[in-house]
């Protein structure tokens, strides 16, 4: 019986973090303790001016298409090849992990560990998280219900909180009399959805974090004008609560890469990559960083690249997009029951997605970019040449890898594949999908007509009056599209290339400390549910409560 990720990942022995940390030359005075094997870092001391590499992916089935596992994997196989590295990745969010996708620490022998750690409560980020949104949450209502001096009409804001519960979604809150607070509507959104965790990803100081904090739209007064977290005196309190929270986690890879775990906005709601402070970390410590930007190259990498980078001035070497052969399948509308089976019809079709993407990164943001083939056991031969060919044909090198199956021994030809790519290239700015200055609309409509390959898109009426009231600056915020994962259209059933489509946009929500204009497309949930049968069901513990099963 192979072994599951879990079983894979605890069977290995860890080094201490301090080892971990000190290849990257962070003294042992510089982190702070969580257990053995997990450590927050308060300071590095930059020496290094590393590469940073960006890896991406077509767009996803429901079971992901190995982004974190590939990550991990080149990284490891970077490490192999004698040259530095760090990883900088995104904190799993409980939803997930007992709900459908399971964590988000990679699989195989390419894993981030301590696994289970990092899945649950890890070094409690979104727990903190999840209390300082909430702390905010607290004190609009105390305020409403202590005279409403600021003269709320609506709240904007929502509580949080870090699991699939749809019962939560839409609720009432202050019920049971006048001593119980003032009745009003609300709702939860998960955690990895909230504002709070926006603002801690692009924080770029403890100073920058309390700003931002004190920018989130709490509500709105009668009048249209807005009530932030700083009108209720709330920021400071927040940022006490996130100090910790703000440092970057240090764990390590099974074969001992350090990797920098910090922060997790989903991709199709929120913007979708880890912390900027882990990012920037890793680059000052290591020759090569390697990142992830969550579901497909037309969510996580477009925002990766016109929010995150440009916010922090981040300027990636190469671009990797991972594909299966299995998820290229899919999306030629294969049979799902038999996609063990060679099916090049439905593998061709599936190619003009990977094609697009493609052709984004390369004709659009103008990066190097090369093709991860992601290895599966039930892969030929065939299918990967012509893989293979087909991105020839496209201009850029795809490689197979089998880092699940092997970890770094795995990766080396992609590792060298890009190392070259990155070390050829001359950074620079990024040719970004639109412009600051660009109206809100034409911002939407360039992520739309370019990215996405739509024909135009259109505006019901509730988003056409939320475009009116986007004034006072907040006009020249980037845009961050919450979609669907599954396609590159707003239709989850169209995969492939869909082609004589629009983008319908319903609603636009300003994140004033995040400093993104929300724009929804589709009907996207900020609060998950469970599946008929969650992962819970299939998980345990022993008596001794250090060896659990069912987590992956
Ligand atoms: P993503 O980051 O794209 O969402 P993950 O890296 O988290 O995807 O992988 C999703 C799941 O697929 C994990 O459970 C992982 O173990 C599994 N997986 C990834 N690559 C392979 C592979 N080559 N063979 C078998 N399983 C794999
Ligand atoms: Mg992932």
């Amino acid at each position: 019986m192979m072994k599951t990720d879990i079983e894979i990942a605890e069977s290995v022995k860890l080094k201490p973090i301090q080892e971990i940390a000190a290849r990257l030359n962070i003294e042992d005075g510089d982190l702070e303790l969580y257990g053995k094997y997990k450590a927050k870092v308060n300071k590095v001391k930059p020496k290094k001016h590393g590469k940073l590499i960006l890896v991406t992916a077509i767009n996803p089935t429901a079971s992901g298409e190995g982004k974190t596992t590939v990550s991990i994997g080149l990284a490891d196989s970077i490490s192999a090849s004698g040259a530095s590295v760090a990883l900088a990745l995104r904190e799993p969010s409980l939803g997930p992990v007992f709900g459908v996708k399971g964590g988000a620490t990679g699989g195989g022998q390419a894993q981030i560990a301590p696994m289970a750690d990092i899945n649950l409560h890890f070094t409690g980020d979104l727990h903190a998280i999840t209390s300082a949104n909430n702390l905010l949450s607290s004190i609009i209502d105390n305020h409403i219900n202590s005279g409403n001096a600021l003269k709320f009409k609506t709240v904007a804001h929502r509580r949080c909180l870090d699991c699939n519960d749809r019962a939560l979604r839409n609720i009432v809150i202050g019920l049971g009399g006048a001593v119980n607070g003032v009745p009003r509507e609300d709702g939860f959104v998960i955690t990895a959805a909230s504002e709070v965790m926006a603002v801690m990803c692009l924080a770029t100081s403890l100073d920058d974090l309390k700003t931002r904090l004190g920018n989130i739209i709490a509500g709105y007064t009668p009048d249209g004008y807005v009530i932030t977290a700083k009108d209720l005196k709330a920021n400071e309190a927040m940022t006490i609560l996130l100090k910790d929270a703000f440092k970057p986690n240090l764990v390590q890879t099974l074969e001992g890469t350090p990797a920098f775990v910090h922060c997790g906005p989903f991709a199709n709601i929120a913007h979708g990559c880890n912390s900027v402070a882990a990012t920037d970390m890793a680059l000052k410590t290591a020759d090569y960083c390697v990142t992830e930007a969550g579901f497909g190259a037309d969510l996580g990498a477009q925002k990766f690249l016109d929010i995150k980078a440009r916010a922090a001035s981040l300027k990636p070497a190469c671009v990797v997009i991972v594909a299966t052969i299995k998820a290229l399948k899919l999306s030629g509308y294969a049979d799902k029951q038999k996609l063990s089976e060679p099916d090049e019809a439905a593998l061709r079709k599936g190619l003009e997605n990977l094609k697009k993407h493609i052709e984004n990164m390369t004709q659009h943001y103008k990066l190097p970019t090369v093709v991860a083939i992601n290895e599966f056991i039930s892969d030929t031969a065939g299918e990967i040449e012509l893989v293979k060919n087909y991105c020839k044909e496209c201009g850029v090198e795809a490689v197979p890898c089998k880092i699940w199956e092997k970890g770094s021994a795995g990766g080396l030809a992609l590792a060298a594949t890009v190392m070259k790519a990155a070390d050829n290239f001359k950074e620079k700015e990024v040719n970004y999908t639109y412009s600051l200055d660009d109206s809100i609309e034409e911002k939407i409509r360039k992520i739309a007509v370019n990215i996405y390959g739509a024909d135009g898109v259109d505006y019901l009426p509730k988003a056409k009056e939320a475009l009116k009231q986007i004034t006072n600056g907040f006009e020249k915020f980037p845009v961050c599209i919450a979609k669907t994962q599954y396609s590159l259209s707003d239709n989850a059933a169209l995969l492939g290339r869909p082609r004589n489509f629009r983008i319908t946009i319903k609603d636009l929500q300003v994140r004033g400390g995040a400093g993104f204009i929300v724009a929804v497309a589709g009907d996207i949930l900020l609060m998950p549910g469970l599946p008929k049968v969650p992962n819970s069901e299939n998980m345990s513990i022993n008596s001794d409560g250090d060896s659990i099963k069912g987590l992956f």
